[in-house]
């Protein structure tokens, strides 16, 4: 089922599956970024959290640039995201 993005409803953030080195989570799937279709992971806990609460999925790079289109929403910055890939990174 194709998912267009939708501003009004809640969303969750997923790591995009082409970042190398970050680490999976075990179970993860994978799904597609409902505003450009790139594929991301979503995590078992994402997934249960995503059914219950019905949010939709967009990848890092669109939060960027979401963020740079409406400065009234403060998702993770460029920055921070690169952050927790390090952290992410560290861990193995
Ligand atoms: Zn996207």
């Amino acid at each position: 089922m194709k998912t267009t993005f939708d501003p009004n409803k809640a969303t969750m953030v997923c790591m995009p599956v082409s970042i190398k080195d970050a680490t999976i989570v075990a179970g993860s799937i994978k799904e597609e970024c409902c505003k450009c279709e790139t594929k991301v992971w979503l995590t078992p806990e994402s997934n249960k959290m995503r059914e219950e609460k019905d949010l939709q999925i967009v990848c890092w790079d669109c939060v960027a640039k979401q963020e740079m289109e409406d400065p009234r929403l403060n998702p993770p910055s460029e920055g921070q995201l690169r952050e927790i890939l390090r952290t992410l990174a560290d861990q193995n």
